[in-house]
């Protein structure tokens, strides 16, 4: 018998039947009261002309793209960014109304099909992708024009024109039938970085970018550069829009950001005990035995492995919560299982819930605690959960 222990609410608009989740052995519980605040406190810190772009791409970083989309858009976003088309078009399908700017390149007849098709909005990195946008809009009849966003290079050196032939490439832009320039934006490299020279450089690059627009006679449209380090860092890099993902789900850009507002972690993964077992002294765990049990202990079978994201260099490194306490995970993590050295806890149960990214009372285990154990950062952890997993949406 499963525990029904620690139910949290589902969501109204949850489509997910609350029988087949109560039987799941793993899963993300996606906290839509934290997000919706999370998107109220970046709000407080903009000014009210200041747009507020969710970027839900990958899936909005693992969280489930169409709930965390409504709910955003429902707390004070009013666009959404995504990295390809048919990221957007899942949104489209879904009912989102809400202008969609697709940060990545497209070129291809079938993307621009779909993205005047569906109404979204391109980013236009270079002349020569204009060109074929505007060629194939024609070709294909197409009677509006389509709103487009033009990406400058200020140091990434990842997509867009590089800064300095800004002026020359809006003015080919705007002599293109069937393109309107809706923005012009850049992207910054180091924002969460504690040395700001970079981001001061890149700043300065934009500004004489813009500059350059305004000498050729042209009114600047929406301008935006930050993403959530340069949002929480500097009101002067905000314009008229600024782009932020992590932030929303509630997780800090970088340790000296942190301070800056009460952000929630929106995303907990869970999983349920699935067997209990007593070992003796000397007894392996899991594959290749890296643990070998120094005594007698209980050890508790968890249903979640690293086929759902949870990453296989953290075997015998992580912890879990249970029961509002810290439990170490032992031996290697396995594809759909892992081991626990539950000693500690002499009245755990099979069915019991295990928190693996989350809270449990005052202990917690965030995105971040993994990130630095892995060596990585934790956009990276949250866009790590697969597909097995469902997204349960909490209030
Ligand atoms: C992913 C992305 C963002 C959001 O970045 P965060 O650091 O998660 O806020 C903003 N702008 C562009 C162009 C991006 O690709």
């Amino acid at each position: 018998m499963l525990s029904r222990k620690q139910t949290p609410r589902l969501a109204e608009n949850q489509q997910c039947d609350t029988y087949a989740w109560f039987s799941q052995r793993a899963w993300v519980e996606i906290d839509l009261g934290a997000l919706s605040d999370n998107v109220h406190q970046l709000r407080s810190l903009l000014s009210p002309h200041t747009e507020l772009m969710a970027v839900v791409k990958a899936d909005a970083y693992g969280h489930g793209a169409v709930t965390v989309a409504q709910t955003v858009l429902q707390s004070g976003a009013s666009w959404l960014g995504v990295a390809t088309v048919p990221e957007a078009i899942q949104l489209r399908e879904a009912g989102i109304k809400a202008p969609i700017l697709i940060l990545g390149a497209t070129h291809t007849l079938e993307q621009i099909h779909a993205i005047a098709h569906w109404k979204l909005q391109p980013t236009l990195c270079t002349p020569k992708q204009a060109l074929i946008f505007s060629e194939t809009l024609e070709a294909i009849k197409f009677t509006d024009s389509i709103p487009v966003h033009i990406k400058l290079d200020t140091g990434m050196s990842r997509l867009g024109t590089n800064w300095q032939q800004a002026g020359e490439f809006v003015q080919l832009v705007q002599r293109l039938p069937m393109l309107e320039i809706k923005s012009i934006y850049s992207h910054l490299a180091t924002a969460d970085s504690l040395d700001p020279q970079v981001m001061i450089q890149q700043h300065q690059r934009f500004e004489e970018a813009i500059a350059q627009i305004k000498a050729l006679g042209i009114k600047p449209p929406c301008l935006h550069l930050a993403n959530s380090a340069a949002t929480l860092c500097d009101p002067a890099l905000h314009y008229d829009m600024v782009r932020v993902g992590l932030a929303i789900y509630g997780l800090s850009p970088a340790v000296h950001l942190r301070s800056h507002l009460d952000f929630k972690p929106v995303l907990q993964l869970k999983a349920r005990v699935t067997h209990i077992k007593t070992i003796a002294a000397g007894t392996g765990v899991s594959y290749g035995h890296r643990f070998i049990a120094p005594h007698e202990m209980r050890l508790a079978v968890v249903g979640i492995g690293y086929a759902d994201g949870v990453p296989r260099n953290l075997s015998g490194k992580m912890q879990v919560l249970i029961q509002g306490r810290r439990v170490p995970q032992i031996g290697a993590i396995t594809m759909d299982q892992l081991m626990l050295d539950v000693s500690t806890i002499p009245n755990i149960q099979e069915g019991e819930i295990v928190t693996l990214l989350g809270q449990e009372g005052k202990e917690e285990i965030s995105a971040d605690d993994w990130a630095e154990q892995l060596n990585t950062i934790s956009w990276e952890i949250l866009c790590g959960f697969k597909h097995r997993l469902p997204r349960v949406g909490v209030i």
